[in-house]
């Protein structure tokens, strides 16, 4: 099998036809422009700070972002929070250091272990309390460092399966964070998903074409994947699904501006007295 575009020999299929790695790697870093100029995720001139934790979602993210930048002019930085997580994170931790290096990115770096621990003291519900850890480094991180926007390598089947786990658990509400670009307010920095409309095998293949470094090891503690199946088999059944999904959700019109405050013990924006990183911090914290 050939190419379409270039006839070159085939490297794997892209959105229905056939292509050789380069024409497939000029096809995806098309497909995340596309998606950046429709939802307009960045400004112009805008310091974007990608996450990057080393897997092949966030490593396609900082290359087709690395790609992008000088076209749509930003400017572009990445962030590694370094959770503790024993040979995971070391390996991790290697892996955004390489390719930032081969990009020329500054790689900025925030441990867990300076707040007092590391994920493997946290006990029950690991995942929820990871994911608090890193949404709150990271919004701290980029507001102290003057940052526009924050990326993440989220694509859309981490959007649609999210949105049946919120579905199931009433958390209603929850829709209105899944844009591809939020605004930040006050304490908190605009977020951004350049990946939104980019599927994980097709995150993969990029990453395959390009050769790019990439921690193939799953997270120790990562969730049951059920919902994720269950976005699969849907898009079996009804092709575009995830799609129109996505855009729909995209679309949605906030409803009115979630209640907060600040927390007493660090500042940072909340919806009760004490953040849930503060908690986070008193419960496993080896240090008090
Ligand atoms: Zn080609
Ligand atoms: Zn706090």
């Amino acid at each position: 099998m050939r190419c379409v575009r270039c006839g070159s020999e085939a490297f794997e299929r892209f959105r229905g036809k056939i292509y050789c790695r380069e024409c497939l790697i000029i096809k995806y870093d098309g497909a995340v422009e596309s998606s950046v100029r429709r939802y307009r995720m960045i400004k112009n001139g805008e310091r974007v700070l990608a996450a990057v934790s080393g897997g092949k979602d966030s490593i396609a993210m900082l290359s087709a972002l690395k790609s992008l930048s000088k076209k749509l002019n930003f400017e572009l930085s990445a962030l590694f929070i370094d959770l503790g997580i024993g040979e995971y994170s070391r390996k991790s931790g290697d892996t955004a250091r390489t390719l930032c290096r081969e990009y020329g990115i500054d790689l900025h770096i925030v441990k867990i272990a300076d707040h007092g621990f590391t994920m493997s003291d946290v006990s029950g519900k690991i995942c929820s309390v990871c994911g608090n850890v890193k949404r709150y480094l990271m919004n701290r991180f980029a507001r102290e460092k003057g940052f526009d926007s924050i990326a993440t390598g989220h694509c859309g089947e981490d959007i649609l399966s999210n949105f049946f786990k919120n579905l199931y658990s009433g958390n209603i509400q929850w829709s209105e964070k899944q844009k591809p670009r939020l605004e930040g307010y006050d304490r908190m920095v605009a977020r951004i998903r350049p990946l939104y409309e980019m599927s994980e095998r097709e995150n993969m293949l990029y990453v395959l074409a390009k050769d790019l470094p990439f921690v193939e090891d799953e997270c120790p503690h990562a969730p049951s994947t059920t919902w994720k199946e269950l976005v699969y088999e849907i898009e079996r059944k009804v092709p575009g699904f995830r799609v129109s999904v996505l855009r729909n959700l995209a679309r949605k019109k906030k409803i009115d501006k979630e209640e907060y405050r600040y927390c007493r013990i660090c500042g940072e924006i909340t919806t009760s007295d004490v953040c849930q990183f503060c908690r986070n911090v008193a419960k496993y914290s080896r240090d008090q």
